[in-house]
């Protein structure tokens, strides 16, 4: 069967590499995001040379089970976690390696393959990864949105990725909703991300729940104060717990106020929530759509969807060959201009 498709028409043979903070996945497919064959790894935080050879034998491993040879790989991608210099190829300080600063990956990945090697930030890749392979696949204009520890986004306009001058662009986390509002991670005030972001999110209702003495069932769902996080928190509201609920609504109340500055200042067909949008599906998408109209203009509103990921868990590994698609049309496209 799958030889058939071969010769019927001739599909891009991909490698992809996802970097997660405690997890590699390396992966071979197609420009269909078919999926041939997948294997994980753990991202150590040892050396950086160790991490290579490993990671370089288990690109082979893969290639070998899908049955691919390495001569017949046509791109290979690389999503990571930023900050990252994707012009450059270079990981500049991964959040979960504190001894890796300035790696060169994308040419350490070079070295073993002729074929090119890209790179881009996890967001980024998400959002090329909803772009050729999910539900709104081909849709001009779309934003990903992911609501994870931290908050990144991916934007893709008249069919591009916004990259920027300095490839910040998508840095929607980082947009400020509230002047000298609470601290963020990168040291503004008031970030969005300060306010959706799983890690903030889960140190404003510790201290909520500390300074105002507050009982509430996310605590013992989370198994202790100290062990509060996102899924706590939802279970807790599923299941009507009034300071829980409270907090969620105001949750809802910021995601859907970031959510509209984007739809009023980019005007997207569609946009998509990677995560919570995943595990929470209607609990989070319902009271988001309900507040939007008050943050956006109607007709940029009527005009996009907004909705959760179509590609669950498998959008990491299809984001990883979604750098690598992207890519090769990039370069392509160059060349031929
Ligand atoms: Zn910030």
């Amino acid at each position: 069967m799958y030889g058939i498709t071969a010769v019927k028409e001739k599909r891009m043979n991909l490698l992809g590499i996802d970097i997660g903070g405690t997890k590699t996945a390396v992966v071979v497919g197609n420009d269909k995001g078919q999926i041939t064959a997948s294997r994980r790894m753990p991202t150590p935080s040892d050396t950086i040379e160790h991490y290579r050879k490993r990671l370089v034998e288990l690109c082979h491993e893969v290639l070998q089970q899908a049955g691919i040879p390495v001569s017949s790989v046509d791109a290979v991608g690389i999503s990571a976690p930023g900050p990252l210099d994707c012009r450059r190829g270079v990981l500049i300080a991964p959040p979960n390696n504190p001894g890796w600063r300035d790696v060169p990956i994308v040419e350490m990945v070079q070295q073993s393959f002729a074929a090119p090697v890209f790179m881009n930030n996890d967001a980024n890749a998400c959002a090329l990864a909803e772009s050729y392979f999910g539900e709104h696949r081909g849709a001009r204009n779309l934003v990903y949105l992911t609501f994870s520890t931290g908050m990144g986004g991916g934007i893709i306009m008249n069919g591009d990725l916004v990259q920027g001058a300095t490839d910040t662009g998508g840095e929607v986390g980082h947009m400020i909703l509230e002047a000298g509002g609470r601290l963020c991670g990168c040291g503004q005030l008031g970030c969005w991300e300060a306010y959706v972001g799983g890690r903030k999110v889960a140190e404003h209702l510790r201290e909520t729940i500390r300074s105002g003495s507050v009982h509430t069932s996310i605590v013992e769902k989370a198994g202790g104060i100290d062990a509060i996080n996102m899924q706590a928190f939802e279970a807790a509201a599923r299941e009507g717990d009034r300071f829980a609920l409270a907090e969620w609504d105001a949750f809802t109340e910021r995601v859907a106020q970031g959510i509209g500055v984007l739809i009023m200042v980019l005007n997207p067909d569609v946009v998509i929530l990677g995560t919570i949008g995943i595990h929470a599906g209607e609990f989070v998408m319902g009271p988001i759509r309900d507040k939007l109209p008050k943050y956006t203009w109607k007709w940029p509103l009527e005009a996009c969807k907004v909705t959760a990921s179509s590609l669950g868990g498998k959008i990491g590994e299809l984001s990883a060959l979604a750098v690598a698609a992207s890519g090769l049309r990039h370069s392509k496209s160059v060349r031929q201009a």
